[in-house]
């Protein structure tokens, strides 16, 4: 001001008061010239802005609190965050529920463990944000390329279940290899993903449906998923034990 580059500030200045509390104040100064120019008093403006600082503050809690509050209720809503495809929580609700359904409809039941490939490299070499897009392209691909009444649901970081009613083992094989080929098909991202998929079938007969249980069938997709792997990734393996 004094050089005349400019006639007036503002700045948020925080004091201490003298019984310890904090003051937070806007400063305004300006200064009044002489006819001449030159500098002939400064007018300074302290006005307290305790209370607006503290509501801002409040209002910055209130949303995170607002953004946590809204990630509990997505997850018990059934719904991962990051995908919106169902969470694992959910999805273990509806197989448990699928199961009893093909049990009493007597129906085959397939499950597919899907899981992106080298999926650590790609994050080591693209970022964790591209590689979260990454994730939501996956999702979405399973979504369009099941049909309606199959779940699909992110089972954990990348890894994916998709799950076909009234489907059984040369079906799942047909629909693994339709999303496997789906996947590796999405362009607009820093490098093509693929997958790996394991299927396993919960067959129609009385014999499995008696035996069938949740864990046994994922566990079995998860075998094949493992089958998958060792063949070299981008490929779909069958549960050889048809739980
Ligand atoms: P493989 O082909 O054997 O599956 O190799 P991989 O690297 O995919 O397997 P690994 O299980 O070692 O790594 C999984 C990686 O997935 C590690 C982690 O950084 C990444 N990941 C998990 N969840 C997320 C996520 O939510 N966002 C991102 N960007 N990356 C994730
Ligand atoms: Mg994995
Ligand atoms: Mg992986």
């Amino acid at each position: 001001m004094l050089e005349g580059k400019r006639n007036t500030y503002q700045m948020e200045k925080r004091y201490f008061h003298k019984d310890g509390h904090v003051v937070w104040v806007l400063l305004s100064v300006s200064l009044a010239r002489n006819e001449d120019g030159s500098p002939r008093y400064f007018i300074s403006q302290i006005h307290d802005i305790t209370e607006q600082k503290r509501l801002v503050e409040e209002l910055y809690r209130e949303r995170s609190r607002l953004q946590i509050a809204n990630r509990n209720l997505q997850r018990l809503a059934g719904r991962d965050a990051l995908t919106q495809v169902m969470n694992r929580l959910a999805f273990d609700e509806r197989l448990k529920e699928e199961l009893s359904r093909a049990r009493r409809e007597g129906t085959p039941l397939s499950l597919l463990m899907v899981d992106v490939d080298h999926f650590k490299r790609f994050n080591d070499e693209h970022g964790h944000a591209e590689g979260d897009r990454a994730l939501q392209a996956v999702a979405r691909t399973l979504v369009s390329g099941s049909r309606e009444h199959d779940v699909v649901a992110r089972y954990g970081g990348e890894e994916f279940v998709v799950l076909l009613p009234a489907t059984d083992a040369v079906g799942a094989r047909v629909a693994a290899e339709r999303l496997r080929r789906a996947v590796e098909e999405i362009d607009g991202l820093a490098r093509r993903v693929t997958i790996s998929v394991g299927c396993a079938t919960l067959l129609a007969d009385a014999e499995s449906r008696r035996r069938g249980d949740p864990s046994a069938l994922l566990a079995a997709a998860d075998q094949a998923l493992y089958a998958a792997k060792n063949a070299g990734r981008n490929c779909v393996r069958s549960a050889e034990l048809q739980t």
